[in-house]
């Protein structure tokens, strides 16, 4: 049966949504930007949400970035957004490890990055050791006879996060790491199939790196960010949120409204991005969000010339 019973889009008034919401939560590429470019009234959007007095967090997978990088990039689109309401695939798997303990309970351990500087950083600022990342860049294991590639055996977990400049020694190093040490984790940032880097296409996005050491090892990773409850568990604790009032908004069926939805949340999705109104309402698709809209600028009563 099709949803477009069940699910409202947004037209004016809209009431509805922002007397029941106290809380937003927004995903990034496709409802904020796409890309590096804002989309049309997010500024505005944002500023009103405010005045009414509403909590903003923005959640997204893409993990080549820390919570700063990301605050740079609000700042450059003109966005006054505060570190702390940031929410990155890369802050969540260092969140992950400090609240597993890696470092009390992994003493002396380190961690294999296959990922760029974001997750970098964020290690950095909760002091876990890391080797990997962009350092292993451009390198190419020998593969004569007798020669190997010597894998650190302290190595306690591998993070799986995008990388652009992944390659074979990589692999190799995560192999090793994972399948010749039991008790090392295999923690994947996010499992996008297929990302926006840019307009003209779709790229292969991190499930393409995670995938390669899933291949190698034949585990399963822990998943950090969206769908994974890791990231709201984080903020609906940290700020004392009542999670019925809190709405979820993105545009992807699969990560942000099954995130949503999977945690108790309100949903709604924007056309802003990668579904389409035909996506949603389809038969193929059976996960409905409780509202939809074009995009968020129509939260609230567009004004008539
Ligand atoms: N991962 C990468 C590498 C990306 O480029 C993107 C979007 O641009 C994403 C993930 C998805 O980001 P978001 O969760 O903000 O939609
Ligand atoms: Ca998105």
């Amino acid at each position: 049966t099709s949803l477009s019973a069940s699910v409202a889009k947004l037209s004016e008034p809209q009431g509805q949504l922002l007397s029941t919401v106290d809380v937003f939560i927004f995903d990034c590429d496709g409802v904020i930007w796409r890309g590096d470019s804002l989309i049309d009234g997010i500024p505005e959007t944002l500023e009103k949400l405010r005045s009414a007095g509403k909590k903003c967090f923005f959640v997204t997978n893409n993990s080549t970035k820390s919570r700063a990088g990301y605050k740079k990039k609000f700042d450059s689109l003109g966005l006054d957004v505060a570190a702390e309401e940031i929410f990155s695939s890369s802050f969540a798997a260092a969140a992950y490890l400090e609240q597993s303990k890696f470092l009390e309970k992994k003493a002396g351990k380190k961690v294999y990055v296959i990922g760029e500087v974001g997750i970098c950083d964020e290690l950095d600022l909760i002091g876990v050791p890391y080797i990997g990342g962009p350092a292993d860049e451009g390198k190419q294991p020998e593969m004569v006879s007798g020669a190997k590639v010597d894998h650190d055996e302290d190595v306690g977990a591998v993070i799986v996060g995008f990388d652009r400049h992944i390659n074979y020694y990589k692999i190799q190093y995560a192999q090793l790491c994972i399948n010749e040490n039991e008790d090392c984790e295999f923690i994947a940032t996010n499992l996008d199939a297929v990302t926006h880097l840019t307009d003209a296409q779709e790229w292969a996005g991190n499930g393409s790196m995670v995938g390669a050491i899933k291949g190698c090892t034949g585990q399963e990773p822990n998943l950090v960010g969206k769908p994974s409850p890791l990231m709201i568990d984080y903020i609906a604790e940290k700020e004392g949120l009542d999670r019925a009032r809190i709405c979820m908004v993105g545009d992807r069926l699969d990560t942000d409204i099954l995130f949503g939805k999977n945690n108790g949340l309100k949903t709604c999705l924007v056309l802003s991005g990668v579904t389409t109104e035909e996506k949603l309402l389809g038969p193929e698709n059976d996960v409905a969000p409780d509202f939809y809209a074009d995009s968020i600028a129509d939260f609230f009563v567009k004004e008539t010339a």
